[in-house]
């Protein structure tokens, strides 16, 4: 089955298309509603142009992959924000669109794009079913304890305030890669799977579930990333708006955008930057990189004795996957809890490659493995459109 899947945020919709298992083409239209998109140097102003240039491009005779845009079977989204209503993959209905709409409430930078591409294919290709893949699936399952903020609990009830977590199509999806490796069904397992990119997070995987992550009611919360800036006492940002009198845009631009390692170093959000300073001695940039490694050493700590013990620990995204530098300063000294990295796999492990990079000897096994979110999309997809 031919499934086209499609990611769009709020300036840009990244694509891919899948033949089952088979990526055919992959694309990303960036920049919508300013004079520089991209795609064939075009103005697109909204979503359904940027679309409408995507499928003119899978049939395009020198370019494309399809004879036809009737060759697309299905359309995968990925849905960032499903709140309580999804916890797994759905069939797009109105019932369904009107559900990820009340969620916008919760994610209104997110939602709305993701919704734009879903009403952008009703009326590109009425005829396609759409599938909903959300980032906040996996997490649903998470206990009760692990998601309640301890603030008056009506804010729960009446606001849907409460932990949500969100990468969950990776993390679901490297933690069934890991029982692969280790060669063990997923419900032995007990995994902590830390995807590091420009966003990051990290999920206590129990039995296949997810018990706990560090993102929460937003992706703001849980370890520093490029540019948010991840737990910080909540009495910060008050203190900060009275003295610097920001208002509430002002004070949220300042924790996503300007803090993080960005923040930390006032260098970068790249990771690849922020190693090269440090070699050559910054020293904003050198701490940017340890309170990074560090938090991340302690959310790994907690999850284990969130799950009374952990298998193995895996790596994935941008910086998960590339910097041997972050994954060493995460694991070292931590052979207390029998976690020993093998400095060489570590050092030579390439882009792209899976595998093991701790000593035989690891009670706690540590492996690199390649995300991969639209395949899970393009499963899901496949799956739930032949079922309907
Ligand atoms: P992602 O959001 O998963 O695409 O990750 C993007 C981030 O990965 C970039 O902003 C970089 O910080 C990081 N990254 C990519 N390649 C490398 C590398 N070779 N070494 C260190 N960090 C990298």
């Amino acid at each position: 089955m031919k499934v086209l899947v499609l990611n769009c945020g709020s300036s840009s919709i990244k694509y891919k298309l899948y033949d089952d298992d088979q990526q055919l083409a992959e694309g990303l239209l960036e920049k919508i509603g300013t004079a520089q998109a991209q795609l064939n140097h075009t103005v697109i102003l909204e979503h359904q142009a940027g679309i409408e240039l995507i499928l003119k491009a899978l049939v395009d005779p020198e370019k494309g992959v399809l004879t036809s845009i009737e060759d697309i079977q299905a359309v995968g989204h990925r849905v960032v924000h499903g709140a309580e209503s999804f916890s797994e993959s759905t069939l797009i209905t109105p019932e369904v669109v009107a559900k990820i709409e009340e969620c916008i409430d919760i994610a209104p930078l997110h939602n709305p794009p993701n919704l734009a591409g879903i009403y952008s294919i009703s009326y590109l290709l009425p005829k396609v079913p759409q599938v909903a893949v959300f980032d906040t699936a996996f997490h649903q399952t998470m206990p009760e304890k692990a998601f309640i903020y301890a603030i008056p609990y009506v804010f729960y009830t009446r606001n849907h305030i409460r932990k949500y977590g969100f990468h969950g199509t990776s993390h679901y999806f490297v933690s069934h890669e890991a029982a692969a490796i280790l060669g063990r069904p997923i419900d032995e397992l007990k995994l902590i799977t830390c995807h590091l990119g420009n966003g990051s997070s990290i999920t206590a995987v129990d039995h296949g579930k997810s018990v706990d992550t560090s993102m929460g009611f937003t992706p703001l919360e849980g370890l520093p990333m490029g540019t948010r800036c991840g737990d910080v006492d909540p009495a910060v940002p008050l203190y900060i708006m009275g003295k610097e009198e920001l208002n509430l845009q002002q004070i949220n631009a300042l924790l996503n955008k300007h803090s993080g390692v960005l923040g930390i170093s006032g260098i970068s959000n790249d990771f690849r930057a922020l190693e090269e300073e440090a070699d050559k001695g910054d020293k904003r940039a050198t701490l940017a990189l340890e309170v990074y490694c560090y938090k991340l050493k302690k959310y790994i700590g907690s999850y284990i004795a969130a799950m009374n013990g952990a298998d193995a620990i895996v790596f994935t995204g941008g910086i998960g996957e590339n910097s041997d530098v972050v994954r060493e300063l995460v694991v070292k000294d931590m052979e207390f809890l029998g976690i020993e990295l093998d400095a060489d796999k570590n050092h030579a492990k390439r882009r792209g490659e899976a595998g093991d990079i701790s000593m035989p000897s690891s009670r706690i096994k540590v492996l690199i493995i390649p995300t991969n979110e639209e395949l899970v999309i393009a499963r899901d997809t496949r799956r739930i459109a032949a079922a309907n």
